[in-house]
């Protein structure tokens, strides 16, 4: 079958004949690939930034946002029928007993690193015609979902996020009548889905964003009733000015510098969420005044990766609920739909479109 790989060797990226994946425990499910998605990390593993493949290969499949249809089910499979439309999960746990996380069912916790995650570290990914996978890390799609859900995995870093602000907001004592203001950094798939989801969750949501208007990512936040401010135009000082100070600001760039001057938008007892996995970054930083500020008003900077199963039922039954709530969002933000063939310039910015690009292997 086809399956898109990088080598570990000069990183080149090439569409491979590889052997199709038998079932070969009970429990196991095999998948047709529908669509993958490519995102920043993507780009980093190409470059050799992060990510490895699995021990004895010389290569990696790539790809970690799937959705896929089930064609083959194990003897001991009961939750899954063929035909049934599934989002796989990325990270599987490591083998220590010591990891009290990962024995609990949650390697998005790892306490060890020596987790693996399908696409990225240590296990091939997605990327490739069908794929086998454990039943317990598949999840059930709708049909309706059919067009959007190669979203899911994304929208799942947004969800651990709010879950972890609910769990932090708890500390704070006082009965609050609204969940406050929010401000979004980065208006890619991770930052739209984030506002969305923001947005449902009750807060008054602002998108910071680098470039400035008008663009097709500003007219996608516009649409959902969000404002706009592009970071070019206004400094951090005019934001806070022009929207107040934000309850948690959810970072979906992976920008370092840029991140860090945010923080001085935070409230009190607010929480700054980062997602983004930059590259190294050395800049002047005033660090007194920074930890000034977050010791003065009980703030919280919190990283966070990956997503457990609680996720991406949630986020499964979000997509449903944010197709509702604005019809043609989601669609909108899978701005391209490419071929195996094209990954490599998809994820160099020769084939990139605005917003999200979805590798197709197959309609199903
Ligand atoms: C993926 C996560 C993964 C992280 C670090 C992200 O792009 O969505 O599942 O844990 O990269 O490898």
């Amino acid at each position: 079958m086809k399956a898109v790989v990088v080598f570990s060797k000069g990183h080149e990226v090439k569409v491979l004949e590889v052997p199709e994946p038998r079932l070969d425990k009970p429990g196991q499910v095999r998948v047709r690939t529908l669509e993958v998605g490519v995102c920043g990390t993507d780009k980093e593993i190409i470059q050799g930034e992060h990510g490895r493949a699995p021990s004895g290969s010389d290569y990696l499949i790539l790809g970690h946002e799937c959705l896929g249809e089930v064609v083959e089910v194990g003897a001991e499979v009961k939750d899954f029928q063929v035909g049934d439309l599934v989002v796989p999960r990325v990270r599987r746990p490591c083998p220590h007993e010591s990891c009290a996380p990962c024995r609990d069912g949650h390697p998005d916790f790892c306490a060890t690193g020596e987790y693996t995650e399908r696409g990225i570290q240590g296990a091939h990914g997605f990327c490739s015609e069908f794929f086998v996978d454990e039943a317990r890390y598949l999840h059930r799609v709708p049909r309706e979902l059919r067009e959007v859900a190669v979203l899911t995995e994304t929208l799942t870093i947004a969800e651990k996020s709010l879950r972890q602000v609910q769990l932090v907001g708890q500390r704070v004592p006082g009965k609050r009548s609204a969940p406050g203001r929010a401000v979004v950094m980065g208006a890619g798939p991770v930052g739209l889905l984030g506002a969305m989801l923001l947005l449902r969750a009750g807060y008054e949501t602002t998108m910071y964003s680098h470039a400035p208007k008008p663009n097709e990512k500003a007219k996608l936040t516009e649409a959902l009733g969000v404002p706009y401010l592009s970071s070019e135009e206004h400094e951090v000082k005019a934001l806070v000015e022009q929207r107040g100070r934000a309850d948690v600001v959810y970072e979906a760039t992976g920008a370092a510098s840029a991140s860090f001057r945010l923080v001085t938008a935070l409230a009190p007892n607010g929480v700054f969420v980062f997602t983004g996995v930059p590259e190294s970054e050395k800049t002047k930083w005033d660090v007194g005044t920074l930890m000034k500020q977050l010791v003065l008003n009980n703030q919280v900077l919190l990283g966070t990766v990956n997503a457990a199963a609680e996720d991406f039922d949630a986020a499964v039954a979000d997509l449903g609920r944010f197709q509702g709530d604005w019809p043609g969002e989601l669609e909108a933000i899978i701005s391209a739909r490419h071929p195996p063939e094209d990954f490599a310039q998809v994820v160099t910015g020769d084939k990139s479109s605005a917003v999200k690009d979805v590798i197709v292997f197959s309609r199903g």
